[in-house]
């Protein structure tokens, strides 16, 4: 254990050797020798569950004050803007939304960052989302998405210009990507966040997200290092309007060759198999839970779809049941869904499932429990039997569409 980090010591004096702390250590770090506690410095994490247990205060945890480092050439919030196939994907403009409200906050810049190959059009896209600057690398090699060449440049970029908020996409490219940054700038990392903000009084991002199994929700701060970065999950937060009107400045960037180097090859791009439904984009997602009972009499739930031209989605419990397939699934484990409406039939709404639909903008619950807790959330509660009221909704939209 060096100067600079935390230490936990044994007070040889205060241990009777009662082994309570050894029971307590989710490790297996302490062990006894001649009565006395030893702990195994290679396996203890300094977590601190043998410190209460002990009766006889005889283990300490020793903090070091983190040193602090001057941050003041940090400046403004960048958003990572993701394409594919020249075109800036909608989880880009959501960051913006977001990134604008926490740029205004802290009084600085809104900067999206796009690597990629002719693109500068995109580049007045990003600016009528709310960009201040765009930071636009343009080369072949940025053309598709390779990790080597896309980490180096921009963590060349973030060690030049000095972000102290930089937020990316929690999509595959950006889990992919950000992770590498965050080792290379020695920056700390908050993953799948649900809600950002600034803190007034230090000025510090907020970064939330579910813990402990989606039990709790949990805020983040990364106070020591920079920038300040996490990734956000798709349809979390909504989009920036397009404002043409909006005035902002491209820097064109250029780096030496050896930073658009690759270990690896990009071969080909074979589209995924399209699935029945593409949650992630519709606008009504009529969901099913366990209350429908059986696989057939979600049958109900699709007919209800098909009439609102709506996508299938399901809860854990039918997709566990071997009802939907994986593909439907909403909520923590599944997809995080955001349409303009979403109804949820004999669902009960854990915190697990909420997750992932909480931010539609209209939700409609039909459940037979009036204190289920998808009524916390609802915008419209029916409180009924689904096996009634789901037919009976396709058929008024059925005569009220036309169909
Ligand atoms: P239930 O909780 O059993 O609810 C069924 C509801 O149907 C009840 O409220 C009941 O009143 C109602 N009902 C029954 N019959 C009728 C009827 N005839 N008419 C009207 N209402 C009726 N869950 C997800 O959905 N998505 C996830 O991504 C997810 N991830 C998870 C991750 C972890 C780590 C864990 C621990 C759990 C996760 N879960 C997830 C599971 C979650 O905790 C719940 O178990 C699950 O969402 C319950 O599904 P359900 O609401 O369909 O079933």
């Amino acid at each position: 254990m060096t100067e600079n980090t935390d230490a936990i010591i044994v007070l040889l004096d205060k241990c009777v050797g009662c082994t309570l702390c050894v029971k307590a250590c989710p490790f297996g770090a302490i062990k006894m020798e001649a009565k006395k506690a030893v702990i195994d410095l290679a396996k203890c994490t300094l977590c601190g569950a043998c410190v209460d247990p002990c009766k006889f205060k005889a283990i300490i945890i020793q903090k070091k004050e983190a040193k602090k480092t001057d941050f003041s050439d940090y400046k403004d919030v960048w958003v990572f803007c993701e394409q594919k196939k020249q075109e800036v994907q909608s989880v880009s403009f959501e960051l913006l939304g977001k990134g604008r409200e926490l740029a205004d906050k802290l009084g600085v810049r809104l900067c999206a960052v796009l690597l990629g190959e002719k693109m500068e059009d995109k580049c007045q896209d990003l600016i009528a989302r709310g960009a201040d600057i765009v930071y636009f690398v343009d080369s072949p090699k940025l053309r598709n998405y390779l990790d080597d060449p896309y980490t180096k440049v921009l963590t060349a970029l973030v060690e030049k210009h000095k972000p102290e908020v930089l937020l990316c996409g929690a999509t595959t490219i950006g889990r992919s990507l950000i992770s590498r940054v965050a080792v290379n700038v020695r920056a700390g990392l908050t993953a799948d966040c649900t809600g950002l903000d600034i803190d007034p009084k230090e000025k510090l991002l907020l970064q939330t997200r579910p813990a402990f199994g989606g039990n709790i929700m949990a805020t983040i701060i990364s106070p020591n290092t920079r920038p300040q970065m996490a990734t956000v999950r798709h349809k979390v937060m909504k989009e920036a309007e397009p404002d043409k009107k909006r005035k902002g400045k491209v820097i064109r960037e250029e780096f030496p060759e050896e930073k658009y180097s690759s270990r690896t090859k990009l071969i080909d791009i074979v589209e995924e198999i399209e699935e029945t439904v593409n949650l992630a984009e519709a606008n009504i997602i009529v969901s099913g839970g366990r209350g429908l009972g059986a696989k057939e009499n979600f049958d109900i739930i699709k007919k209800l779809a098909i009439t609102l031209n709506a996508a299938v989605g399901a809860s854990r419990a039918v997709v566990d049941a071997g009802w939907m397939p994986y593909s439907h699934q909403v909520g923590q484990t599944g997809k995080t869904v955001c349409p303009k409406v979403y109804i949820a039939c004999g669902i009960s709404g854990q915190i697990q499932h909420l997750i992932g639909m909480k931010s539609s903008d209209i939700i409609v619950a039909i459940n037979k429990d009036p204190e289920a807790p998808i009524f916390s959330v609802a915008t419209y509660g029916i409180v009924g039997d689904i096996f009634k009221i789901v037919p009976a909704l396709t058929t008024e939209f059925k005569k009220i569409l036309g169909k």
